[in-house]
């Protein structure tokens, strides 16, 4: 919906490119200007939201202007960390490609060039690698796995209920590698035990809202700072009793994939150079590892009760979702 109304906006909006000199003193903060600081590029990073920052063609996504030095300091506004410069960044509409173009090949110089001449940012850049999914060792892959599936299993008893959308993009990983990620974790094979072990597969962890009650926890994306409120998500057994009532919410499903930010490296193909995913890079260096020995026939029902339990999930969504909108 938001989405639609920001394309409508774009569509309209036909406000000639501007940027404006800040008139604040300089940042002497000199943490900010660091290019080569990865922690200081996710703070950066994180700033953007796609209800202040949307729809940007590649050279403008949130990455690339964090990149440069920039964060969103409110709607369609970057302003540099250390110079203080502001640009406002309004395309016209993208219903004429050209000149859509060509106002974004203009921003995209703006983004080198607006910073003062004592900036830091002036002629310099984070290094790309910030862009992609880190290069993660075996090791700490399986650590970071962990430790997320750990915190995402406080949600046992209210766990989310992963949208179709999502398991369908999920369903390319098959069933032997779904049992060899689960060998990963300490689990009880059990539907929250396997949705668990896929949410933390695509980049979530909880975290405890503070101030709220008990059971309020967020689901969250330390890459994007992006931050869900566990509770307003369908679970998988609110789901079970909702049907048998009948009873309509408007709580949803889990998008573990859609609900990231637009530019998260778990999910962005970076266009620059066409890299994986990231919950697929960490599919790949954890299952790589599994030895491809034969199952024993012993084994061999192991994984049928996981797909078992996806298809149910699955069949959960499809059944209870209502009119979904095409
Ligand atoms: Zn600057
Ligand atoms: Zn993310």
């Amino acid at each position: 919906m938001e989405a639609r109304a920001r394309s409508l906006l774009d569509a309209f909006v036909q406000d000639s490119p501007r940027h404006r000199a800040a008139t604040r003193r300089p940042n002497d903060n000199s943490s900010s200007a660091k290019p080569w600081d990865s922690d200081d590029y996710a703070k950066r990073l994180g700033t953007f939201k796609p209800s202040t920052w949307f729809h940007r063609p590649r050279g403008l996504m949130a990455d690339v202007c964090a990149q440069h030095g920039w964060i969103n300091s409110s709607s369609d506004e970057l302003r540099c960390v250390t110079c203080m410069a502001t640009i406002c960044l309004l395309l016209p509409s993208i219903t004429d490609r050209e000149e859509y173009e060509r106002a974004a090949e203009e921003y995209e110089a703006k983004l080198k060039s607006v910073h003062r001449d004592y900036c830091v940012w002036k002629g310099a850049k984070a290094p790309d690698s910030f862009l992609f999914f880190p290069e993660l060792s075996f090791d700490e892959c399986v650590h970071a796995f962990r430790s997320r599936f750990s915190t995402i299993m406080k949600l046992r008893s209210h766990m989310p209920i992963i949208s179709d959308d999502a398991m369908n993009q999920l369903s390319e990983i098959n069933e032997e590698s779904l049992k060899g990620l689960m060998e990963f974790l300490p689990h009880e094979k059990s539907d929250e035990d396997i949705v668990g072990c896929l949410i933390a597969l695509c980049g979530w962890e909880t975290q405890s809202l503070q101030s709220e009650a008990a059971h309020s926890n967020l689901l969250v994306c330390t890459t994007c700072n992006q931050k869900l409120v566990a509770s307003d998500l369908l679970t998988i057994h609110s789901n079970e009793k909702d049907s048998r009532r009948g009873v309509p919410t408007d709580k949803c499903p889990f998008d573990v994939i859609g609900d990231h930010r637009p530019w998260c490296s778990w999910i962005a193909v970076n266009a620059l150079n066409a890299k994986r995913p990231g919950w697929k890079v960490v599919v790949g260096i954890l299952t790589e590892s599994l030895a491809p020995t034969p199952v024993p026939s012993s084994q061999v029902g192991v994984a049928a009760p996981i797909r078992r339990a996806l298809d149910d999930a699955k069949r959960l969504v499809q059944s209870f979702v209502p009119n979904k909108v095409p």
